[in-house]
């Protein structure tokens, strides 16, 4: 835990270049033998200064609304004038449409309402842009049911029941998100139903998107397997377009964020209080939540010494966890939190007012570049 450049002060998040390249590699070789195009989830991962490296490999971005596309467009499109930009919202709003349509290549609707509502004025800016509607495939084997869009009375995507046939004339794709997180079998089983109520809407189709949660990248996944659904799903389909649109696939154990202790002290137990923050700086670990590996550490008890790891701001339950070491923990000791590049900075706040984490990027050649440094103005500026 040595080697930390002096110029960088924790907390801050650090993005290896060679381990996102290397991500980058798997997905495009799903793309290359596939024939799939693979774009961004911006809503997982949106370091945009590392966009030139993804627009090397990744076909476009998918945006949450108006301001992950004006994102995707700025920052995204410059490297790749042909990057394609897919908007989707679970609702559009009026005041928003025109510009939202100006710079989106596709738009996704979630409603057939929605689509009523908005298709005329969206074609009429933009008479070029592809129509999609997201469905509701009503299976899904998500692992919790935060993170689940199928699970009941789901408000992501249209159901079979409530879809009508005048929406679907107009369309040019569908698009269905159902996955976290998860392999090959869990699509296949998403796939079975998805063709069950929708195949036969097909044929007049550009497109099906398969949305994201596809874990390509993790070690194990099924990569071979994924490849061969979707050569057979478009050799099924007369050779029909299909999209990937991970999110966390392509921040996966891409790089950490590194913490300082600030305090240690016995309260029944050895406790270390760190200059970050699982509620502000990593709200998955709360949400999901789930357990973030520090480097070097054990489960409690493990190890010698165990402490409980908490944040620096007054929410009581700001808690980490509780991890063991070999040594005693000291003040100024630097704690590396693994993983922590997707669904981390994208979702951060200025909760209690402690200071958002730096964004730093390891280069190829081994240096560290600081990217961004957060301070009182990015507090206040929320504020007023
Ligand atoms: C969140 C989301 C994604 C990306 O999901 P990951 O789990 O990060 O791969 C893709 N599409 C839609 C519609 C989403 O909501």
């Amino acid at each position: 835990m040595k080697n930390q450049p002096k110029e960088l002060e924790t907390p801050y998040y650090l993005c290896e270049e060679e381990l996102l390249e290397n991500n980058l590699k798997i997905l495009d070789r799903v793309q290359k033998e596939s024939g799939v195009k693979v774009i961004l989830a911006l809503k997982g991962f949106a370091m945009w200064s590392t966009f030139e490296l993804v627009s090397k490999y990744l076909q476009g971005c998918t945006a949450s609304g108006l301001y992950e596309a004006k994102l995707a467009r700025e920052e995204f499109c410059k490297f790749n004038p042909h990057a394609e930009v897919h908007t989707y919202s679970p609702a559009f709003k009026e005041s928003e449409i025109e510009e939202i349509a100006s710079i989106s290549d596709h738009i996704v609707f979630n409603s057939p309402n929605q689509l009523k509502k908005f298709l005329c004025k969206v074609k009429e800016i933009n008479p070029k842009i592809d129509i999609s509607l997201r469905v509701n495939p009503e299976v899904s084997s998500s692992p919790v049911d935060i993170y689940n869009p199928c699970g009941l009375y789901s408000r992501l995507g249209t159901t079979l029941e409530n879809m009508d046939e005048e929406s679907l004339k107009q369309v040019d794709g569908l698009n269905f998100h159902a996955l976290c997180e998860q392999d090959v079998d869990a699509l296949e089983a998403v796939l079975e139903s998805f063709e069950e109520k929708f195949a036969q809407y097909l044929p007049n189709l550009k497109y099906v998107n398969f949305g994201g949660g596809h874990h390509i990248t993790k070690k194990g996944y099924n990569v071979d397997g994924v490849i061969w659904i979707i050569k057979e799903f478009k050799k099924k389909y007369n050779n029909i377009d299909v999209y990937l649109e991970p999110g966390e696939a392509v921040g996966w154990e891409t790089g950490y964020l590194v913490s300082s202790v600030l305090d240690t002290f016995k309260n029944g137990m050895n406790i270390a209080i760190l200059d970050t923050s699982a509620e502000a700086h990593m709200p998955d670990t709360l949400a999901m939540p789930y357990r973030a590996e520090v480097r070097g550490a054990g489960e409690a008890g493990e190890k010698k010494y165990t402490y409980r790891l908490g944040g620096n701001t007054c929410l009581a339950g700001d808690i980490m966890g509780d991890y063991s070491f070999d040594k005693p923990l000291k003040v100024g000791d630097t704690l590396i939190f693994e993983d922590q590049i997707h669904y981390t900075f994208v979702k951060n706040t200025t909760f209690n007012g402690i200071k958002l984490p730096s964004l730093a990027i390891k280069r190829r050649d081994g240096t560290v570049e600081l990217i961004r440094e957060f301070g009182y103005e990015d507090y206040k500026n929320r504020l007023s």
